[in-house]
């Protein structure tokens, strides 16, 4: 069965994209699930946070997209494998928006590799450009993160707007896997209002999942290279990461 790809998506940046694809990813792998990461983000965020140095490597997403040549793969990292990015993926935006299809070429990078995993999570840069659409274009799935704060909703709208466009018009068999609701401050009256009111806009739209809350232990464990199971075993969010894990894990194939 070809992989499940799922695009964590949302044009806003901060709100836990990076650290839900390496967290979310390390928990599938840890289902025994084959998983690649893609980092799509010129920042390299991702590959920092698996332990990587962006401006060392030579061979990035960069070089799929833009080259067209055969994808990089770096394996076995916490048990997962990853295609990683730096700064050069920064001018695939303008060369890709010139280039003939270029919203295909994730899509068309991955075919060859996607009968070899379970699931491929792809960080999208937080911006609404061509490295997003052609994620979504590639994407069976879209996972979308969302801050529970006072402006949490603000982009919601494009954010939908651009994902029923690509279902419309380039990928009609794209399915929101759910939003997942991040850095919860549970005891204050916004955060929990946020809450609210991200239930009553979007549970008609898709599955919205437990609230992870807000803990330094995330930026820790990322500092320190580490998923937060690794980081702190007993920090209580590695349950909610379980649960979505098991959830994408029950939409495989579906
Ligand atoms: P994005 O990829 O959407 O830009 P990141 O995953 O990079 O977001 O997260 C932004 C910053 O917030 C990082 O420093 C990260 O360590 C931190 N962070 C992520 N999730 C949480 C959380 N639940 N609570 C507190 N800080 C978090
Ligand atoms: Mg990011």
């Amino acid at each position: 069965m070809a992989a499940s790809i799922i695009a964590l998506f949302n044009q806003s940046g901060g709100v836990g994209k990076t650290t839900l694809t390496m967290n979310v990813g390390y928990h599938l792998a840890k289902l025994g699930r084959e998983v690649l990461l893609i980092d799509d983000d010129p920042q390299g965020s991702l590959t920092v946070f698996m332990g990587l140095e962006p401006n060392q490597l030579t061979k990035t997403l960069y070089n799929a997209v833009v080259k067209e040549e055969e994808i990089e793969i770096i394996r076995d990292i916490f048990g997962m494998n990853l295609v990683p990015s730096n700064i050069s993926l920064s001018t695939a935006e303008a060369e890709l928006v010139g280039a003939m299809m270029g919203e295909l070429r994730l899509k068309q990078a991955l075919e060859d590799i996607k009968e070899d995993y379970d699931f491929i999570l792809i960080d999208c840069p937080p911006s609404l450009g061509i490295l997003s659409i052609m994620s979504l274009v590639a994407a069976t799935h879209v996972l979308v993160p969302i801050q529970t704060e006072f402006k949490a909703l603000k982009g919601t709208e494009l954010l939908l707007t651009t994902i029923y466009k690509t279902l419309k018009v380039a990928n009609k068999k794209l399915k929101i896997a759910g939003f997942i609701p991040t850095m919860y401050s549970g005891r204050t009256i916004q955060a929990e209002n946020s809450l609210k009111a991200i239930h009553e806009q979007l549970s008609n739209v898709a599955t919205i999942f437990s609230a992870i809350p807000r803990t330094t232990d995330f930026a820790n464990a990322s500092q320190t290279k580490k998923p937060l199971a690794l980081y702190n075993p007993k920090h209580p969010a590695i349950k909610l990461l379980q649960e979505i894990a098991k959830k994408l894990d029950g939409i495989h194939g579906k």
